[in-house]
């Protein structure tokens, strides 16, 4: 089994985490600012320093590969992401891009024989934390941007298509981007599990299966505003209660059911009129719901409405929903994910299958080739966050996975 050099490895993460470093110990780099350049003129250095090429899309994304391998055969892709969300974490998106260039780095040194070409990708605007979308230049790649979102703004009024001149590139040329049916061999990506099962269960490595689907409802409960004092509690319609029953009831359908790994969640909550001597008349709430599989996505929805409506029906009040928002479910491949598994177990490291329950580019990537994910733990599952944390070893043990299923997927001569 081929191993990365860890100091070589280790070193290079602490180096890129000092660009866009905050007082707190996290990292502020926001997509296609000149943070977000700088790091990639580091990255570009660094792999210039190894012999590797750069090429920037349209789109912003960083290529990084050998250009002396000169095999015709679409290449195998790894990649993640530099830029983060306000103050976040050193390993989210970097621990990705960087194991991917510390294995291009190994496999040169190696002198290893590839069937395909190997590439490095750094995708813009992952996060979103600059212009909402999110994953625009994994979603550029599959021809997924489309023309209007170029005038999504940032918080500076900015829109994305001048964010991108500012940089040197023409946002007309965004469809040219697009990668064509077979042009990508295989795409992997190591990432951050930002849970805590890994880190729970004492495991090294997660082998993901997908990434779960997101479905959102906003809700509202009509009830009745009324004077607190004066008015008995059986003549009320309480909005409020009526919704607290509600959320009560999401939570006890999503647990009871037979999906183990489904989560249901309200985040947000609005009382009108809000007054300390009024009975709420009206509460709106949003409803998330996320699973791997878009059958349990619609058993669990169909549950949970139902009965929201026959909690309205008892307590007198009125409910109606809204579907405001739906990601369906990114399986990724059987192949890769058996690739990645054995090369855990030939490195003799713990793993685990898991779905991932937070967004990446490689869901994307999942529509136009095959793809797999490597997860490594974060230390009580923080993520997005300074306190964000994977020990060194484990970073290392990721890496490992990653250049050994690279090497697999590409293939030797
Ligand atoms: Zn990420």
């Amino acid at each position: 089994m081929l191993k990365i050099n860890s100091d070589r490895f280790l070193q290079s993460l602490r180096d890129l985490s000092t660009i866009g470093a905050t007082p707190e110990g996290g990292v502020t780099r926001y997509a296609l600012t000149d943070i977000d350049w700088q790091a990639r003129e580091w990255l570009k250095q660094q792999a210039a320093s190894y012999g590797f090429t750069s090429h920037l899309d349209a789109a912003g994304n960083l290529f990084i590969y050998d250009p002396e391998i000169d095999v015709a055969s679409p290449p195998v892709l790894v990649g993640s992401h530099v830029d983060t969300v306000p103050n976040g974490g050193r390993y989210d998106g970097a621990l990705g891009v960087l194991a991917g260039l510390e294995s291009l780095i190994s496999l040169k040194e190696a002198g290893a024989p590839l069937a395909r070409p190997v590439k490095l990708a750094v995708w813009t605007e992952e996060e979103g934390s600059r212009f909402r979308g999110g994953l625009v230049g994994s979603r550029a790649f599959i021809g997924e941007v489309p023309e209007v979102e170029l005038n999504d703004t940032d918080a500076q009024g900015v829109t994305l298509a001048e964010a991108l001149r500012q940089w040197g590139l023409q946002p007309e040329e965004l469809p040219q981007v697009a990668s064509k049916p077979g042009q990508v061999h295989a795409y992997v990506e190591l990432h951050i599990e930002q849970g805590a099962k890994l880190d729970f269960a004492n495991e090294q490595i997660g082998v993901v299966t997908g990434i779960v689907g997101i479905r959102r409802y906003d809700v509202v409960v009509m009830g009745q505003a009324n004077h607190a004092g004066t008015t008995p509690m059986d003549m009320r319609r309480d909005a409020l209660v009526a919704a607290a029953q509600m959320i009560l009831a999401v939570e006890q359908t999503v647990k009871k059911s037979q999906y183990t790994e489904a989560v249901g969640t309200v985040g947000r909550i609005n009382v009108e009129p809000g007054g300390v001597n009024v009975i709420p008349g009206k509460v709106e709430f949003s409803l998330e719901i996320r699973d791997l599989d878009i059958a349990a996505m619609d058993a669990l929805s169909e549950q949970i409405l139902q009965q929201l409506q026959e909690i309205a029906l008892v307590r007198g009040v009125e409910v109606s929903f809204e579907h405001t928002a739906e990601v369906k479910p990114a399986p990724l491949a059987p192949a890769v994910q058996q690739i990645i598994s054995s090369v855990a177990e030939d490195l003799g490291y713990s793993w685990r299958q898991m779905p991932s329950g937070a967004g990446h580019d490689a869901q994307h990537l999942a529509r136009i080739c095959p793809t797999g994910m490597i997860f490594v733990p974060s230390v009580k599952g923080i993520s997005h966050s300074p306190q964000e944390f994977t020990p060194d070893e484990d970073c290392v043990r990721g890496a490992n996975v990653l250049l050994n299923t690279i090497l697999r997927l590409a293939g030797s001569l």
